[in-house]
């Protein structure tokens, strides 16, 4: 039988790729529920779902921060039957902090995680009584690593990755499954939305110099950032759904390996904190830090190794 799979903000995005691509597979293998907070908004994925609408795909009214209508839309799904569940809504925030205000803060990690916490708390309970389900979370690159100007958008996916590490656990006596996917830049309404922002801050709630370093320097490099290594929203996330024995963790731009380990590298957090102001202020070649890292890293093995016979692993 096609498995049900509910994902959060398919009005745009990773989540409307995703809704289209599965709901289209040649094997049929999805029934999918494809939500967003305004159906309003379904243009889009009406387009991109073709035939499969009404068919594999149907489109329902879903709100990651309101309790009621995630309730309302589990109760519409026969037995409230989800084999597969998206956390894929979110929202970015970019930019100096003291521009920021502790409103949209707060909104963002209602979104962002709270969005997830809410889902989780409706669908886990069914899952572990079916002895089954997997719950497939849309982290980010920055759940592991913060970016400079991201401060609260890396806050709030580090939230995220800390949930899904702690519960990932307890969900395996279950035979439920947790899976984080952490893209790096993907190109979408994300990007745009992310510049519209910063032409519309005030940034006389900040101090000149600050307010130079994001505008003439982080916007222009995140452009670039986006233009070389932005992924298209198809669809690593499939793959983590398909897979026989799903990771916990999908890295999907492997561009973003050495920062990973760098940070895994160097307990002490100098080498990556390092690296990045070189990166953005100095421009100057990371290789001796690289070199450093892969030092670091020879140590730490033999550091886990030791651990590993310690705790009766090995
Ligand atoms: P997007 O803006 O196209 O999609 C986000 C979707 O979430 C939108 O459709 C939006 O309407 C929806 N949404 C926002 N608040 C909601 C709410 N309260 N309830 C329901 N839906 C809501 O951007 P995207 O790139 O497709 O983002 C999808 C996910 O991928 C997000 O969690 C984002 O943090 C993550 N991500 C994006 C990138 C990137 O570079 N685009 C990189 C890493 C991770």
């Amino acid at each position: 039988a096609p498995k049900t799979v509910l994902i959060t903000g398919c009005s745009s995005g990773i989540g409307l790729a995703l809704a289209a691509r599965l709901a289209r597979d040649k094997q049929r293998r999805f029934r999918v529920i494809a939500t967003m907070r305004d159906t309003g908004r379904s243009a889009a994925l009406v387009a991109a779902a073709g035939p499969a609408l009404g068919t594999t795909l149907h489109i329902k009214q879903l709100d990651v921060c309101d309790e009621g209508s995630i309730r309302a839309c589990v109760d519409s799904i026969p037995g409230r039957h989800i084999d597969v569940l998206v956390s894929n809504a979110g929202v970015g925030m970019v930019g100096p902090l003291e521009c920021q205000s502790l409103a949209a803060m707060q909104s963002l990690m209602d979104t962002n995680f709270f969005g997830l916490v809410r889902l989780v708390k409706e669908v886990l309970p069914d899952m572990k009584r079916r002895r089954g389900g997997h719950i497939v979370v849309i982290s980010s690159i920055m759940g592991l690593q913060g970016i400079v100007f991201n401060d609260i958008y890396a806050a709030s996916k580090f939230a995220v990755e800390g949930f899904c590490e702690s519960l990932a656990v307890q969900a395996r006596c279950f035979n439920v499954g947790i899976s984080l996917v952490e893209p790096g830049p993907v190109t979408t309404e994300f990007e745009t939305k992310m510049y519209q922002e910063a032409e519309r801050a005030d940034y006389t709630q900040t101090d000149p110099e600050t307010a130079a370093i994001f505008t003439r320097l982080y916007l222009g490099n995140a452009r670039d950032v986006f233009a070389s290594l932005g992924q298209s929203p198809e669809d690593h996330t499939l793959r983590v759904i398909a897979a026989p024995r799903p990771p916990f963790r999908h890295r999907t731009n492997a561009a973003f390996t050495p920062m990973a380990a760098l940070k895994q590298a160097d307990p002490s957090g100098t080498i990556i904190t390092s690296a990045f102001y070189q990166l953005v202020f100095k421009h100057t070649a990371v290789l001796r830090l690289g070199l450093r890292a892969i030092r670091m890293l020879r140590w730490n093995i033999r550091k886990v190794k030791e651990g590993a016979r310690l705790l009766g692993l090995t």
